[in-house]
């Protein structure tokens, strides 16, 4: 039975969102229709918003929702189950398919697309692959995040950097992302847990989920502050100088100053000293930057990306969930406003202003 759905639509040429009433098919072999009850705003819509297209597109990719209706050949949810969905397929065993990206048909015959996922709608059609079934008691608002923020930041300390005990680590930005990678780091007992910011306020944020230290790039030298808070007694580099720098330094932001930071912010050492730092690219980083050769030579580092947190949502989504049931990743704390789809402009000039600190959702 065909569903009717309301979707912002960023039709091509502007920047300002539209919701369109659209009747959606029935679900295809591999498609699920999932009923939204919230979904955030990631600060990566704002590139997709503000890029160059030759089409409409719709927009969003974390969400939690219930399904109401199933394709013929989808065996993990049924009707009824409460879903979380990403913008990564959910799992690695089924490589024969690769996921189609949802589009959608407008009124006029034009066509609405997206990448692969779209969540800024109260109903929404999409392949299998992008939701993962969840106990039926997860809440239907704040645990939206995890599809995205979640899964970036936090999978970025577990699967990524492989944070253990009693290692140093560097955020930089302490957005939704930054704050998900400084409660991760918390729970992967890091220390210290330096959180780098340009606003007192998100240092703040910062402080609650758990950075131990925290640096206001607007007033000093961010690299600088690290490697004095982390600088050693005892150890010298190739070069004779105290070795100095975190364990692993995360951009959570993609900013090229941020980008060009967090090599120099990790950790130098002697020779033959196991243990080399790493300093992550989580955040779309948005131009080339440079990068010292020699640094990364002298001191063994590894400069590398995640994507989403080299998660696997149908592993990782359980794990997150029980972080925030057990009380250890605040969700409530993370998520600091609230909009309906009617306001999602309104929502986006906030995250565009920078005003919004965490991460904002819309409920339904
Ligand atoms: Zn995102």
């Amino acid at each position: 039975m065909p569903t009717p759905a309301r979707i912002a639509i960023l039709p091509e040429g502007s920047d300002t969102l539209r919701v369109d009433e659209i009747t959606l098919p029935d679900p295809g072999p591999h498609q699920v229709l999932v009923k939204i009850f919230s979904t955030g705003l990631c600060h990566s819509q704002l590139h997709e918003i503000h890029e160059h297209r030759t089409n409409d597109v719709m927009l969003g990719h974390e969400a939690t929702g219930e399904i109401l209706a199933a394709g013929a050949e989808v065996d993990h949810v049924v009707m009824g189950d409460r879903v979380i969905i990403g913008g990564i397929p959910r799992t690695i065993e089924a490589p024969t398919r690769r996921p189609e990206s949802a589009r959608v048909e407008e009124a006029g015959g034009r066509v609405a697309l997206c990448q692969g996922v779209y969540t800024w709608a109260d109903h929404v059609l999409l392949d299998e692959l992008y939701v993962v079934k969840v106990p039926g008691d997860t809440r239907p608002d704040v645990s939206c995040v995890v599809g995205c923020a979640v899964m970036t930041g936090a999978g970025a300390v577990v699967n990524t950097a492989k944070v253990r005990a009693g290692q140093s680590v560097a955020i930089f930005g302490a957005g939704g992302v930054g704050l998900c990678t400084i409660a991760a780091a918390r729970i992967a007992g890091a220390d210290p847990i330096i959180a780098v910011d340009l606003a007192d306020e998100k240092l703040e944020a910062a402080k609650r989920h758990g950075a131990t230290h925290l640096v206001n790039a607007s007033n000093e030298d961010a690299v600088e502050a690290v490697r004095a808070l982390t600088r050693s007694d005892t150890e010298r580099d190739m070069a004779g100088l105290p070795v100095a720098g975190v364990d692993v330094a995360f951009d959570c932001i993609g900013t090229d100053v941020t980008a060009r930071q967090i090599l120099p912010a990790t950790r130098t050492k002697p020779l033959g000293v196991d243990g080399q730092g790493q300093a992550i690219l989580v955040g779309i980083p948005a131009d080339d930057f440079p990068v010292s050769p020699l640094d990364l030579f002298l001191h063994e580092k590894k400069l590398t990306g995640t994507l989403a947190g080299s998660c696997r949502p149908d592993r990782d989504i359980p794990l997150f969930l029980e972080w925030f049931e057990r009380g250890e990743l605040d969700l409530d704390a993370l998520v600091t406003r609230r909009y309906t789809l009617d306001d999602i402009n309104d929502a986006i000039a906030a995250l565009s202003k920078g005003e919004i600190e965490g991460r904002a959702i819309i409920e339904f």
